[in-house]
């Protein structure tokens, strides 16, 4: 992993000096965060959309960077003393767009559907229509949900995966579009476990004349790596996160080309966003500067191999895996087979000290799970123990309480072999 052993060491001392003045000062709070930083170290983070950024990342977001206001961009802020701050914005747009070989990189985005909102605002009307996956395909709530702004001011038109194979139905995909006529097509999705055909997206929206938003909140650490294709080439609009495989702070982001790039900007600040939070962008400049090593390429290669060693192994336990494997960092499966429902399974799996989340299930009874395998493999895990986590899955699963204190304590061996931090 790119953090040296050295950097650790100051950025633990860091950490524990920060701890004590909490702690004196804030008991109650103190115990929850040390609580939770247990909580992560000694149980298996199999949540696909987390995992565990370095200490200069943590030292960045933990710095008085947050302490200033820096509306705007830089060299055009609403605040005085923000020369320092543009320079961190600068540092983190340059190496947004080199690391992805976009023309234009807005970092400001407070979170995913921050991102996704701001494209929405820059690219649609209230009442437009847009093509985007099915809410219980793998859509994101900002791809249409009535719960969502997306759903209550857009008029969303759904295309799902295909039920025999769980792949996205792409002749679908082009018959509503030419149906429908949408103005934005919406690529990409909470639980797809299969690169996406960008390409093929960007044919059907060139055939329609819309304009195409890929929502790569997920891939785009694999991206990053050289793990998975990229949207950029094909896609109008990139939105992602900061914070998945991708490894950076709790943020988004959005890609563009030139000709977009002051749409985009004001559709972030001042359309749907204030000031800027730089210690997250510094922080974004910090991860952005570990994923262009080639240990970052590395670690995600050895991510999407220890998905499909996972997958392949959870396969061999009965768990129906959904499109027979994954591509990514990602896996949903169905573990009724095994007897068992998905909520039920998440409960289990909980108590077993396994930490992962349902998902629906397009063409299935009840819920299935969904997990990834970004976390597991930054602490270093590899192969072997993702066969050993099938196993434990399997064993989690039997529903009696001896069982479930066996794979508990299995658990803890394998977390106490693989810290997420070291100290
Ligand atoms: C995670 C995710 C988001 C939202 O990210 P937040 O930071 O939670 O707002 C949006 N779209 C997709 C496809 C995602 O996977």
């Amino acid at each position: 992993m790119p953090v040296t052993a050295a950097a650790d060491d100051v950025r633990v001392h860091a950490y524990r000096a920060d701890a004590d003045a909490l702690r004196r000062q804030d008991p109650e709070i103190a115990d929850v965060l040390a609580g939770e930083v247990r909580r992560q170290a000694d149980s298996l983070q199999l949540i696909a959309a987390e995992n565990f950024t370095s200490p200069a990342v943590l030292a960045a977001l933990g710095s008085p960077l947050a302490n200033k206001y820096a509306e705007g961009y830089p060299g055009a802020r609403h605040h005085g003393g923000c020369e320092l701050v543009d320079a961190a914005e600068r540092i983190a747009v340059e190496r947004a767009t080199a690391l992805f070989g976009a023309a234009h990189a807005n970092v400001q985005p407070h979170s995913g559907s921050s991102a996704v909102l701001a494209a929405y605002a820059a690219m649609l009307r209230p009442g437009d229509t847009v093509l985007a996956m099915g809410l219980p395909h793998g859509g994101h709530l900002t791809h249409g949900s009535p719960a969502n702004f997306s759903g209550r001011w857009f008029d969303f038109v759904a295309y799902g995966v295909d039920a025999e194979s769980g792949l996205i139905d792409y002749d679908q995909v082009r018959a509503l579009a030419h149906r429908h006529r949408p103005k934005a097509i919406v690529c990409g999705s909470i639980a797809y476990p299969r690169h996406i055909d960008y390409a093929e997206f960007r044919e059907i929206a060139d055939e329609t004349g819309a304009c195409l938003i890929a929502d790569a909140a997920h891939p785009i650490g694999l991206v990053a790596g050289g793990a998975a294709p990229s949207p950029v080439p094909y896609a109008d609009v990139v939105c992602a996160t900061t914070h998945k495989v991708l490894r950076g702070p709790r943020g988004g982001m959005i890609l563009c080309g030139e000709e977009l790039a002051g749409r985009i900007d004001r559709a972030v600040f001042p359309f749907t966003q204030g000031g800027a939070q730089m210690h997250t962008i510094a922080a974004k400049a910090v991860a952005f500067g570990e994923a262009a090593t080639t240990e970052f390429a590395a670690y995600t290669h050895q991510v999407v191999v220890n998905a499909r060693t996972l997958a392949a192994a959870l396969a061999d336990e009965g768990f129906a895996i959904t499109t027979g494997g994954t591509d990514t960092h990602l896996i949903t499966a169905d573990p009724g087979p095994l007897g068992v429902e998905g909520r039920t399974a998440r409960g289990l799996l909980a108590a077993a000290g396994i930490v992962l989340d349902t998902c629906a299930l397009p063409y299935g009874d009840g819920r299935g799970i969904r997990f990834g395998t970004a976390a597991v493999t930054t602490q270093g895990m590899g192969p072997a123990e993702m066969a050993r986590i099938a196993a434990l899955f399997a064993a989690a699963l039997r529903e009696d309480a001896a069982a479930t204190r066996t794979v508990r304590a299995r658990v803890r061996e394998l977390t106490e072999r693989f810290p997420p931090y070291r100290g």
